[in-house]
């Protein structure tokens, strides 16, 4: 069980994010936010997939006013994202956004800090301060400490732009903000989430930033966003993936259940297969996965190639199917259940889960 950080909440819509709060998985859409038929309709998938937060660029005003619409045809709260015109906070506003973001490396005027804190606060709006590694350190001061051969540690200017910035907005009365700090390396993230994490009790959103194409976003994720939670900090997270943003709520959503932070749902196991399998186990997870996407409930489910090691690890698992030679077993809460032949495997199997996740969701059911 990981302890975690204690740190205030803060609602976005009706979404508490940090205190005792289960960690909320969140996304970005990739569309023109003020194409409003293709934003909902990416924002919709995501909600299907369990993305719990959505927030949205808004480079123009056209994006800022498309909220209003948006917003009426989703289920979820919407963040803007602002960058650079402090405008487009204040009509993202008006047009009911559920939090802003901004980034103080490109919006520093004080005074229209101020002024966007107090239109949000006078609406019961959070705010993000995203402190962002790429846009805090001015070039000068990184090639100047290149040359001169100066160890440059980019978390420890991260934290104390993110320092800077709460002391402010807490001067200024307004303490109703999530921080993030980001880097594109997996070391900058955690150093400089680990010192703000320290010296503060605002949640903390957590992401690896501009980490690349699947393969790479997957694992720099894993490891920034995964050591973070493990330390017991972080309270909402963002998976960035050069791609579909729905691979970013499978794999979030896969990070937290890896650490048992996920809320209720599906968490299935596999083994890898080897000489052993009689059976073709990529093919029959894949389909698995694929039919038990949409059950609801709180289950483990297992899926192993042979009974060397799957007995024991379907014992783990509420549902377990067993590959044999034509046939397969399928285990339950740790008992062996029935034998059942190869060939209709996956449909027996499958209407098995379904029959468990029904039991795991009615009132009253527990399920392990
Ligand atoms: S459970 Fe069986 S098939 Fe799967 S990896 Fe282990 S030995 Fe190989």
């Amino acid at each position: 069980m990981i302890q975690r950080r204690q740190s205030r909440t803060v609602v976005v819509g009706k979404v508490p994010i940090g205190g005792k709060n289960p960690v909320i998985v969140q996304s970005m859409t990739k569309t023109a936010t003020s194409d409003v038929d293709a934003t909902v309709r990416e924002i919709l998938e995501l909600e299907e997939a369990g993305c719990q937060i959505i927030r949205v660029a808004v480079p123009k005003a056209g994006d800022a006013q498309a909220i209003a619409e948006i917003k009426k045809r989703i289920h979820i709260p919407i963040v803007a994202d602002i960058h650079f015109a402090p405008t487009l906070a204040f009509a993202a506003l008006e047009a009911g956004a559920d939090k802003i973001r901004i980034n103080p490396g490109n919006i520093k005027d004080r005074e229209v800090l101020t002024k966007i804190a107090r239109a949000a606060a006078s609406r019961g709006v959070p705010m993000r301060i995203g402190v962002n590694g790429g846009s805090i350190v001015p070039m000068d001061i990184r090639l100047a400490d290149r040359a001169a051969n100066a160890p440059f540690d980019l978390s420890e200017y991260m934290a104390h732009e993110a320092f800077e910035w709460i002391e402010f907005f807490e001067t200024i009365g307004f303490r109703d903000f999530v921080v993030s700090l980001k880097a594109s390396t997996v070391l900058d993230t955690v150093r400089a989430t680990q010192k703000v994490a320290a010296g503060c009790d605002y949640p903390l959103h957590l992401g690896v930033t501009h980490a690349g194409a699947i393969e790479e976003a997957t694992i720099r994720s894993a490891m920034g966003i995964g050591s973070l939670l493990l330390q017991g900090i972080g309270d909402t997270i963002r998976v960035s993936i050069a791609g579909p943003p729905l691979d970013e709520i499978k794999v979030g959503r896969e990070i937290l259940k890896s650490l048992g932070l996920a809320a209720p749902g599906i968490n299935l196991v596999a083994c890898p297969s080897c000489g052993r399998s009689e059976i073709d186990l990529a093919k029959t997870v894949e389909e698995i996965k694929r039919r038990t996407a949409g059950f609801k409930g709180n289950m483990h489910i297992a899926v192993m190639g042979c009974e060397v090691n799957g007995p024991g690890e379907s014992v783990e698992g509420d549902i377990g199917l067993v590959a044999g030679r034509g046939f397969a077993f399928i285990y339950k809460n740790g008992k062996k259940h029935r034998r059942i032949p190869e060939a209709t495997m996956i449909d027996e199997f499958v209407a098995e889960v379904k029959a468990m996740s029904a039991e795991s969701k009615a009132p009253g059911s527990s399920s392990s």
